[in-house]
């Protein structure tokens, strides 16, 4: 069977995997968008100039595109991620610019050209594509409203109702866009997804906003001196490059065989937190954790089997913690973690020891699934041993907490492993200023 083939054939859409609450939406923000388009057409039907303006925007979102594929294909070599889109300065730019309907149809010709040049290359299902043209165009449709020619438009504006109408379509248009989303994410989630999950990332917000501040000038650009819009081109594509370098800033913070930080980025983030922890006079807690004999799962199923497990390990601390605890990887088969938002003093060393117990109780009853060249198997009996470290009480700087986390790893290896030790062992005298 071709893929074309595969394509034709409606039973084999990867649309009828999702949960039906998912489907319900996606009809209807799918059959808003397109009503609101067609019916708004056809009952105010555009003029000459109107349509003119929806081709001129609708050719530049295209040669954008075109130009920004070639950066694109620059990027994905170096950073494996997906195509980054940033077109809302042509649609967005529509929103100002256009009768809302018409601006719809920008938009509907921008996205089906990025669905054959991008989208459909990279194997993307046609449902989400769609679904995303969707909450673009109604997101037009909401900003539009905000905009008149009075407000924003070739003859003279009233500042003090133009600005701030064309902050409130910035928003709004974000703000649609991000809660249609947001949406589709939470009704399609196998987990309950966090508030930052569905707000998304802070530095993709920062390049949002500076694409729609582009859009606005653009449209300034074709009211006053259209020809001067090509302007907008050099440094939009000086933005994809602006991902780029993000991209590479996350790899490099990321360690590749378990997705968690690297050692030196938690490092940086942990001492943000102790010192954000002071400020809110609350308490963090560090805890190094180490597997143990893990030499054997290595020696018994080889070194890929092992990694396979230290994914599982990794896996199972990001979902023991909250949201703003740190999860890194120390070196080998050792982890680190940063507990924070704990009470100070002894109900902070009684929820640090709940946190680390549970961790190493969750370790000891995980069985990962690995295939190895002559069969599957199921490796389980795992455990970790814990060392346990909280501010104030056993250190003020993250050095002091890991190397007193450290000597308690240590000690919970001594005494048996698969055990949790908190602060200085026994007999460790506290280092004096004589000592440091
Ligand atoms: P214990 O900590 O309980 O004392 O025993 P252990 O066997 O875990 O400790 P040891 O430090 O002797 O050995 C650590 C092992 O972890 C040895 C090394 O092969 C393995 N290891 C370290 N990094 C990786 C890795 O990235 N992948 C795999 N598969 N193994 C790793
Ligand atoms: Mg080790
Ligand atoms: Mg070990």
């Amino acid at each position: 069977m071709t893929a074309t083939t595969r394509r034709l054939d409606v039973r084999r859409w990867p649309v009828w995997a999702l949960r039906p609450r998912m489907l319900v939406l996606l009809l209807l923000v799918d059959l808003a968008a397109a009503g609101l388009v067609s019916a708004g057409l056809v009952l105010f039907p555009p003029g000459r100039t109107e349509v003119l303006g929806a081709v001129g925007l609708a050719v530049l979102g295209i040669v954008h595109t075109e130009l920004a594929t070639g950066i694109e294909r620059v990027r994905r070599r170096v950073a494996h991620s997906s195509y980054f889109d940033l077109s809302s300065v042509w649609t967005f730019a529509a929103a100002l610019l256009l009768p809302a309907p018409l601006a719809g149809t920008v938009v509907l010709a921008v996205y089906a050209h990025l669905w054959f040049r991008v989208w459909r290359p990279a194997g993307a299902p046609l449902f989400r594509h769609l679904y995303t043209t969707a909450t673009v165009v109604l997101a037009v449709q909401v900003a539009g409203r905000l905009l008149t020619p009075e407000t924003f438009g070739a003859g003279p504006v009233d500042p003090l109702v133009s600005y701030p109408a064309l902050i409130a379509a910035m928003v709004l248009y974000v703000l649609v866009n991000q809660v249609l989303v947001g949406l589709a994410m939470s009704l399609s989630a196998e987990r309950r997804l966090s508030w930052r999950d569905l707000v998304g990332d802070w530095d993709d917000h920062v390049l949002e906003g500076a694409t729609l501040c582009l859009a606005v000038l653009a449209s300034v650009a074709v009211l006053r001196q259209p020809l001067l819009v090509l302007l907008v081109l050099p440094p939009l594509l000086v933005l994809h490059r602006a991902v780029l370098i993000r991209q590479l800033e996350e790899r490099a913070n990321t360690d590749a065989k378990t997705g968690l930080l690297t050692s030196s980025a938690w490092r940086g983030r942990a001492t943000r937190s102790l010192l954000r922890a002071r400020r809110n006079r609350t308490a963090v807690a560090v805890l190094i954790l180490d597997l143990d004999h893990f030499k054997t799962v290595n020696d018994t199923y080889g070194h890929i089997a092992g990694d396979e497990v230290l994914g599982a390990v990794a896996s199972t601390l990001l979902r023991e913690v909250r949201d703003g605890d740190l999860v890194g990887r120390f070196g080998g088969e050792e982890f680190v973690v940063l507990l924070s938002g704990l009470p100070v003093a002894e109900a902070g060393r009684v929820q640090s020891h709940a946190a680390a117990e549970r961790i190493r109780r969750t370790v000891r009853t995980l069985a990962v699934d690995v295939g190895t060249p002559d069969a599957p198997v199921v490796i389980s009996d795992l455990s970790v041993s814990v060392g346990a470290a909280l501010s104030d009480v056993d250190g003020n700087t993250i050095d002091d907490l890991m190397q007193i986390a450290d000597y308690a790893l240590y000690a919970a290896k001594r005494g048996g492993r698969n055990q949790v030790r908190l602060g200085r062992p026994d007999g460790m005298a506290r280092r004096t200023a004589d000592d440091g």
